[in-house]
């Protein structure tokens, strides 16, 4: 996977920099989480002492665990408790700081937001993550990796109970408030968020990172501009 083909892109933005305000989501757009999954789901198989499950990898494209399990032969229909079970054990750990620290940045992302920064292009992070079960986890995965990461370019839902969308179209609505002289470019990989952040700010310049997303939706937003990943042999 890489941020390559975002060279024009960085050419306009470092063209308008004084202009210009780059919004980061995290997961799926910045960070490959199949790594997160991966070490639960195989912590989860010695616990339980499913050994074949232990083979079983996350695909890059896959989302969440589910489709790891299809492929190694767990339909729901034949092993629903251990679908349960197994998503239970995720979802508790998945949401956590704990795991942060095993996803890994696609490659380039690192270089293409510092060369943001060293422009003088101000950073956000804007993510679905909630402050309690994933801020520390968060800052310090940020910080390890080597992005620009103040604590006032961070921003996570203040609680888990808030809705992913709306906490992100309400937070996107602030920012162009606040630089009404500037453009807005969001980076986001899930088009539930593309198309009410779109639907609702035309003026935002959505950039849609085609990694893997809900499958909920699909991009509908006419002027989004779409960057698909290319996988490396
Ligand atoms: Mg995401």
């Amino acid at each position: 996977m890489t941020f390559e083909n975002l060279t024009r892109l960085y050419q306009e933005l470092v063209l308008h920099q004084k202009h210009s305000i780059c919004v980061f989501d995290l997961d799926s757009t910045l960070f490959n989480v199949s790594p997160r999954s991966e070490k639960i789901l195989h912590e989860f198989a010695e616990e339980m002492q499913l050994m074949d499950l232990l083979k079983v990898s996350i695909e890059i494209k896959d989302w969440g665990i589910y489709e790891s399990l299809l492929r190694a032969g767990y339909h729901h229909h034949k092993h629903e408790d251990l679908h349960a079970q197994l998503k239970k054990y995720w979802m508790e750990r998945f949401f956590s700081s704990n795991y942060l620290h095993y996803d890994t940045p696609y490659l380039g992302a690192i270089y293409f937001v510092q060369l943001l920064h060293k422009n003088q292009i101000p950073i956000y992070y804007l993510t679905g993550r909630d402050v309690e079960r994933m801020g520390v986890g968060t800052a310090a995965v940020l910080k390890k990796w080597g992005f620009p990461a103040k604590p006032e370019q961070i921003h996570l839902k203040p609680h888990k109970s808030f809705d992913d969308h709306l906490f992100k179209l309400e937070w996107v609505r602030q920012i162009v408030e606040k630089y009404e002289n500037s453009t807005v470019y969001l980076f986001e990989n899930e088009p539930v968020n593309i198309n009410l952040i779109g639907q609702s700010l035309p003026q935002v310049r959505l950039i849609y990172m085609n990694s893997t997303h809900s499958r909920k939706e699909t991009v509908s937003v006419p002027h989004t501009e779409i960057f698909n990943y290319t996988v490396e042999s």
